[in-house]
């Protein structure tokens, strides 16, 4: 089966298993979602499955590393003002490819621009684990910065978590940390 006709395969159950009545309510009403999830796009990293989220229930933000960039900020904003979400989620993972290149100070082409945010963020660390805790504290940090005077998102809660991705467990970062 070639990659297209696996996708559309897949399409046809999900159709046959979504809730239908919250695809209408909230295709009629509007999203509301609790949580702004800013992630890594690894394959392994799912914030619905990760979290026992549905339909509506997270915006999620997914980009290799979990930087953070004008356009990220820019869907944060958006989601922080005018949903009604309540807490914003910075979420690393363990096995990070994006922190393990930056480690490996091995970057090409449009992929250079990623790991020059988490060099900025990681220093001298050299260890994968810190790496990560260090790379979604700095985004916790630029979140919490840049959004200090906005009028509608600066009392909103900003969290720092990495999942693992062995045991599927989520580790919510002090905020001091
Ligand atoms: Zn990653």
């Amino acid at each position: 089966m070639d990659t297209i006709a696996k996708l559309t395969a897949g399409n046809l159950r999900y159709r046959e298993t979504v809730d239908r009545v919250r695809l209408l309510e909230t295709a009629e009403n509007g999203q509301h979602p609790c949580a702004i999830v800013v992630c890594c796009s690894d394959s392994r990293v799912i914030p619905e499955e990760i979290f026992s989220a549905g339909l509506g229930d997270l915006f999620v933000i997914r980009v290799a590393g979990n930087v953070l960039d004008r356009h990220q900020l820019g869907s944060i904003e958006y989601a922080a003002a005018h949903l009604g979400c309540s807490l914003i989620v910075m979420l690393g993972h363990t096995g990070c490819g994006a922190v393990a290149a930056a480690l490996s100070g091995h970057a090409e082409g449009y992929v250079a621009y990623i790991i020059e945010d988490i060099d900025e963020a990681i220093g001298n660390v050299r260890d994968p684990d810190e790496a990560c805790r260090l790379n979604v504290l700095h985004g916790v940090q630029r979140i919490r910065k840049d959004f200090a005077a906005h009028p509608s998102i600066a009392g909103i809660d900003v969290q720092g978590a990495v999942y693992d991705i062995r045991t599927g467990g989520v580790e919510w970062l002090a905020p001091g940390e």
